[in-house]
């Protein structure tokens, strides 16, 4: 999730937090089905008043995956709330089946541990007289009981095995246990994607929500299987393993119309830019075509030459570099050994690499 369709909140635990944009069609949609039903505006705030303390809930829950997650070793840059939950995004999963039992089963108790909380300011610190209750709309008198009821919902939702989320995940860390991630997560996948078809089908009746949820469960589950199927393959491999010495070449103060005229022919990612010989850096497509449209065609490489990309070492397991050329949408990469320019790895090259091996296995 980009930042910049993000509002952030904060960073508790050094763990930025941020809201999407699309968050604000969840406050519209609530108003504009209140004003239908024809509540009175201090009702309408309440509701929103409730699904801000609702989200505050979420937040919470992402928050305790994201800190057992630290806790077992594992990196979260950040935790995004869209209408339909929240986010945690992970650069590091701690991968052992227990630790991933822990980690998804961290959420969830969070609410529980919320709704139990409520449920002893209801019943003992502030009985309300349940019977009396009127929960046609949320008022200040059943604002708490309606969040424990919520709290207790996202506990059971979360809970159904739909990989990925929080059950499916509990599903494929005990399927790990006595078999292989890749196939744990195959299965788990299969039941994910059944269920996601199961929303889809229910939110056209029932809830639109369902929809988006059924669709994110779909691509979610497709996604994460995908990745699993690349460290299959690829963790017994270091950059070094497909490093090429064939890559195209640019001179430091070639053109940049020389550079577009050479872009069509070739069919890598980027050329490495040489200065007397020696490696410079390297100069993607991208780069090219928007120096191209800042600086005109008689602008030399090294006017628009970006050395900021970080080279690799020779030694660096594979599948680490995927995750990072992923996760910072990178298709070429300088790599080194010794300090020493050796040649580039190039995306392209991986995915052939995966194909190959992933045939041969
Ligand atoms: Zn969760």
């Amino acid at each position: 999730m980009q930042s910049r369709y993000s509002l952030n909140l904060g960073k508790p635990f050094g763990i930025r937090v941020s809201v999407h944009w699309t968050f604000s069609l969840l406050i519209a949609w609530i108003i504009i089905i209140s004003i239908g039903r024809g509540l009175e505006p201090t009702q309408i705030i309440m509701h929103i008043l409730f699904i801000l303390a609702l989200f505050v809930c979420v937040v919470l829950h992402e928050l305790g995956h994201s800190l057992a997650a630290i806790k077992l070793g594992g990196e979260v840059d950040s935790i995004t709330l869209l209408p339909i939950g929240g986010m945690a995004h992970m650069s590091k999963m701690p991968e052992k089946p227990r630790d991933e039992f822990i980690v998804s089963a961290a959420g969830p108790l969070v609410n529980v541990v919320i709704a139990v909380l409520l449920w002893i300011y209801l019943f003992y610190i502030r009985p309300v007289d349940i019977e009396s209750m009127d929960f046609q709309t949320i008022t200040s008198r059943n604002f708490p009981l309606m969040l424990m009821a919520a709290n207790l919902f996202i506990v059971v939702f979360n809970l159904i095995p739909a990989f990925p989320m929080d059950g499916g995940r509990l599903f494929r860390s005990a399927l790990a246990i006595k078999m292989s991630r890749l196939k744990a997560t195959r299965i788990a996948k299969d039941i994910g994607q059944v269920f996601a078809i199961i929303f889809i089908i229910a939110g056209l009746f029932f809830n639109p929500f369902l929809i988006i949820i059924g669709f994110f469960i779909l691509l979610g589950a497709k996604g994460e299987y995908e990745m699993i199927k690349y460290q299959d393959v690829l963790r017994n491999y270091t950059v070094k393993d497909i490093i090429t010495t064939d890559y195209s070449e640019l001179d430091i103060s070639d053109s940049l119309e020389k550079a577009a005229e050479r872009l069509v022919k070739i069919s890598d990612n980027g050329f490495v830019v040489k200065a007397e010989g020696k490696y410079a850096g390297i100069l993607t497509k991208n780069d090219l075509i928007n120096g191209l449209n800042s600086h005109g065609k008689q602008a030399e490489v090294k006017d628009i030459l970006n050395d900021s990309v970080e080279p690799v070492e020779c030694n660096k397991a594979l599948f680490e570099v995927y995750l990072d050329m992923q996760k910072k949408r990178l298709y070429i990469l300088p790599v080194i050994e010794d300090g020493e320019f050796r040649g580039v790895l190039d995306l392209e090259n991986l995915h052939e690499f995966f194909l190959i091996r992933k045939a041969t296995q």
